[in-house]
């Protein structure tokens, strides 16, 4: 089944047969292919052929440069519902989530397209007569992208269509749980790369590897910038190695991200928030919803409502008609089983959170997720569990409210469900929620491509996507330019 389908996205037989490294869908928890994992040697040789391309590729016009990521994404349009199944099938996304991320990529090639004609510089008054300044971007080299299983394509997109309108090359480490994916996405840029006609071989690079091929990548002083998405675990261990040889990162890591749910709120809207953030991508977002933060007022008319939508939600296949597919494997359903236990000793009371389908499909981990009402903002609240398990927290006073929306290591995702713009206004000001998001009468999940994504404190700092960010893909130039016959100096010396 999955053969036929990477067959249709160009994969060839070998990529995925006959390898050192099994890979499982978390549908069933079958095998579904083998890859091979890259040596740390064939790492270098990668950074090698990269670097080279990088050479090439930052001469070529920007606007040409755009034109390849215009073709990708038109063939990404024209492969959407194969690349969205195989999604759903390595990484156990319902149908619509998996077409959802490969909408993301889509949406990000255009907006790479047309910054392809917007890399802006600056003009800047010279102090002296004669002179202008000006400040210019240009490429910055090799571009290391690490990504994490539960987005396996976006997020290699996000990075690698700003990369290469910035005129850099790319080499990904996808996630070990998800190279199927990886490979699809390479296959089909290879179909772009092919129009295109023109551009170096190498541009953009698979290196399916784990960890240990990670480091190399990020140890290597040939890649001037790593972007990593994943674990905080993870991030503690590239941030450091990348900044000990003075190269650049981007580190999106964990949330915990919080609603404040406030008494004015429309509380119809409120539930259908809580629902797809908290349920969406079975709680395997980074922007999942961990936290509900309710004013106590309210709190056992909001509780009682989200039970009754848990209720319904139906649990199964992610390619049929349900909402919450599985786990993406055992390790995940143990560390959820662990935290919910950890809750009742903390004073939690769980509702939900138990396998489902266990007879039907005995190596695959569906769960019911969980609603834990707490007696507060204690230790396993503050870690992220990256499974569907909302935690619950009543409050009296908005203040009280904001400083536990911020009272978190994490700082990725927040949001407001409230009508009274005073709160809605304080939540998005300087001393209200202390995350890279802050969103009002929306959930915490969902964000789109336009504006930068990423998170405060230990979510990494890091900024994707759209605004700006493309400026983290490039180095600034500082130029000034004399066009008079005198030389003043800066700053009025004199020096003869
Ligand atoms: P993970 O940290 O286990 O792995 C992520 C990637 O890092 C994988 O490719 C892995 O091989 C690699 N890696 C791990 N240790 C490494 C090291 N020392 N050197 C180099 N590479 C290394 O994460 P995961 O389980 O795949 O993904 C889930 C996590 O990712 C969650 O914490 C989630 O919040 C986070 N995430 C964050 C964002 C974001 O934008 N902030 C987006 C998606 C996922």
């Amino acid at each position: 089944m999955v053969g036929e389908l990477l067959k249709s996205l160009g994969v060839s037989a070998s990529a995925y047969q006959g390898g050192n490294h099994a890979v499982h869908t978390p549908i069933d928890g079958s095998q579904i292919a083998s890859v091979t994992l890259e040596s740390p040697a064939a790492v270098l040789d990668k950074v090698d052929i990269a670097h080279k391309a990088y050479l090439a590729w930052r001469d070529v016009p920007a606007p040409r440069r755009g034109e390849l990521v215009r073709l990708y994404g038109e063939v990404l349009r024209k492969h959407k519902a194969q690349l969205g199944e195989l999604i759903s099938i390595e990484a156990g996304k319902i149908t619509q989530e998996g077409l959802g991320e490969v909408q993301e990529m889509i949406d990000i090639c255009d907006f790479a397209v047309g910054l392809s004609r917007q890399l802006y510089g600056l003009t800047i008054a010279s102090e002296r007569p004669g002179h202008h300044m000006r400040e210019t971007w240009h490429p910055l080299g090799v571009v290391g992208v690490i990504s994490a299983f539960n987005f396996p394509a976006a997020v290699w997109a996000w990075n690698t269509s700003l990369a290469l309108v910035c005129g850099n090359a790319v080499i990904w480490k996808p996630s070990e749980k998800t190279p199927l994916t990886a490979l699809a996405c390479q296959a089909l840029f290879e179909v772009a790369l092919k129009q295109f006609g023109e551009a170096p071989n190498g541009l953009s690079q698979l290196l399916i590897g784990n960890r240990e091929a990670g480091e190399v990548l990020v140890d290597d002083p040939r890649v001037p910038l790593i972007s990593a998405t994943g674990s905080t675990r993870m991030g503690r261990e590239v941030g450091p190695r990348v900044a000990a040889r003075f190269g650049r990162s981007i580190l999106e890591l964990g949330g915990n991200n919080a609603m404040i749910l406030t008494p004015s709120a429309d509380l119809d809207l409120a539930v259908r928030g809580i629902l797809f953030s908290a349920v969406g991508t079975a709680g395997q977002r980074c922007t999942t919803l961990r936290r509900l933060i309710v004013h106590r007022s309210v709190k056992d008319e909001v509780v009682a409502r989200v039970k009754a939508a848990y209720s319904k939600v139906r649990i199964g296949d992610p390619r049929k008609d349900n909402l919450v597919g599985p786990l993406m494997d055992k390790q995940a359903f143990l560390a959820m089983q662990g935290a919910l236990a950890k809750a009742r000793d903390e004073g939690g009371v769980v509702f939900g959170g138990e396998r489902q389908l266990q007879d039907q499909y005995p190596n695959a981990y569906y769960v019911a997720p969980a609603i834990v009402e707490m007696p507060g903002q204690t230790e396993v609240v503050r870690h992220e569990t990256f499974a569907p398990i909302l935690y619950v927290i009543a409050y009296d006073d908005f203040e009280q409210a904001l400083q536990l929306n911020n009272e978190v290591p994490q700082g990725l995702s927040s949001c407001i469900f409230t009508t009274d713009v005073r709160e809605a206004e304080r939540f998005q000001s300087a001393s209200g929620s202390d995350c890279g998001i802050a969103n009002v009468n929306i959930g915490t999940s969902g964000a789109e491509i336009g504006g930068a994504f990423g998170g405060e404190k230990e979510t990494g700092g890091g900024r994707e996507s759209g605004s700006d960010s493309w400026k983290a893909y490039m180095r600034r130039q500082t130029n000034t330019i004399n066009y008079s016959r005198e030389l003043p100096l800066a700053q009025g010396i004199v020096f003869d």
